[in-house]
């Protein structure tokens, strides 16, 4: 048995339970009980373990793209042009009026013709 991850909130760990499980990787809650219990330290902290030691790779792999999927954007908020509220930086259009944002320069998107060529 393999422990994957770690979470004080139980129902994260289910989360990503029911997310292996329905890749078909037969997995295991350690602590699922003693999460009631208010227990702050760590070591009783629940836990998501798998029981197949050849399916960690997958698993693993399986729970980075979600948190990937997940991960809040980073870029700044945008001022719509238009009636001035802001938005987040993943939003095309103002949420409040609909708006096209004008999205920020993307550096890879004029490398194109520019490129040096080299001639060795
Ligand atoms: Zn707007």
């Amino acid at each position: 048995m393999i422990e994957l991850l770690r979470y004080r909130d139980l129902t994260r760990v289910i989360y990503f339970r029911d997310l292996l499980e329905e890749a078909g990787i037969r997995t295991f809650i350690r602590n699922e009980n003693l999460s009631n219990t208010g227990v702050s330290i760590p070591d009783y902290f629940p836990a998501l373990c798998i029981l197949n030691e050849s399916e960690q790779q997958v698993a693993m792999d399986l729970i980075r793209v979600d948190l990937a999927a997940n991960e809040k954007p980073s870029g700044p908020e945008w001022i719509c042009g238009d009636c001035q509220e802001s938005s987040p930086a993943n939003f095309d259009t103002c949420w409040n009026c609909g708006t096209i944002g004008l999205s920020p320069s993307r550096p890879d998107a004029e490398s194109g013709s520019t490129q040096p060529s080299a001639r060795l």
